[in-house]
């Protein structure tokens, strides 16, 4: 098993931790590994009606509240399904404007969500696949936002490059808000270096940048060195 979800308490409930086994794990291992406990009635699900239960049915379902944001897989697919290209599906279904920090379905609930089912679940979104109301370690966390950010951003940028998304998104104008932040006070200098460190990441680095798929990409790709140390054994 390449991601391991592990059962833990966390303030008196039961929650879940995370130990990746391989170097070369990827995103596909992840989401393999968080269907596991999705589908176990065994694992406390706060939002559920019954608490212990699986996903499938729950009609209280998390794709009523939260924003779905979109990544740059996701995208692709969601277009094909729809017989779009990424600038019309950009267009009709995101929503692009310069107070949100990357793109999300312009309408909630999610459009794609019909008689409390997914209409789209083999192009549904990373954040969809990664989702579970079970509380979490922090390093469970952490991982899970490493991966949605990088998938996240590479969409942001790919947009930026058609010419669809707003100023703000672009690298340069990312740069330039993050110094901002420093020098007027907001950031300490060990924030600053993380927070660069992170765009740098996301920027420079990004696997999904490339055009890789879920099961292309690994996880020590979307990590800080920081954060790979913690769960990695
Ligand atoms: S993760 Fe979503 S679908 Fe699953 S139990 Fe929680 S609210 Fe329901
Ligand atoms: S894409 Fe599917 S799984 Fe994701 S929020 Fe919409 S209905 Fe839910």
């Amino acid at each position: 098993m390449a991601v391991e979800l592990i059962p833990v308490t966390i303030e008196g409930e039961t929650g879940l931790d995370v130990r990746v086994h391989r170097q070369e794990a990827t995103v596909s291992d992840l989401i393999a590994a968080m269907q596991l406990p999705a589908d176990d009635p065994k694992i406390l699900k706060p939002f559920h009606k019954q608490r212990y239960a699986v996903c499938r049915g729950c009609v209280n379902n998390c794709c009523k509240y939260n924003p779905i944001v979109i990544d740059l897989v996701a995208a692709e697919r969601l277009a094909r399904h729809h017989s779009l290209n990424l600038m019309q599906f950009a267009r009709q279904y995101l929503a692009l404007t310069p107070d949100l920090p990357y793109p999300e379905l312009r309408r909630r609930p999610c459009p794609f969500l019909r008689q409390n089912c997914c209409t789209v679940y083999e192009a549904r979104a990373l954040i969809c696949r990664l989702y579970l109301c079970t509380p979490m370690t922090t390093r469970l966390e952490k991982l899970r936002c490493a991966v949605l950010l990088a998938g996240e951003a590479a969409l942001q940028q790919r947009l930026v490059e058609l010419g669809v998304a707003p100023r703000s998104w672009q690298p340069t104008q990312l740069m330039a808000a993050l110094k901002h932040s420093y020098r007027a006070g907001k950031l300490t200098p060990e924030a600053y270096r993380r927070e660069r460190e992170q765009l740098d990441l996301l920027l420079e680095r990004n696997p999904f940048l490339d055009g890789c798929d879920y099961d292309e990409v690994c996880l020590r790709q979307c990590c800080t060195e920081d954060l790979w140390q913690t769960i990695f054994g």
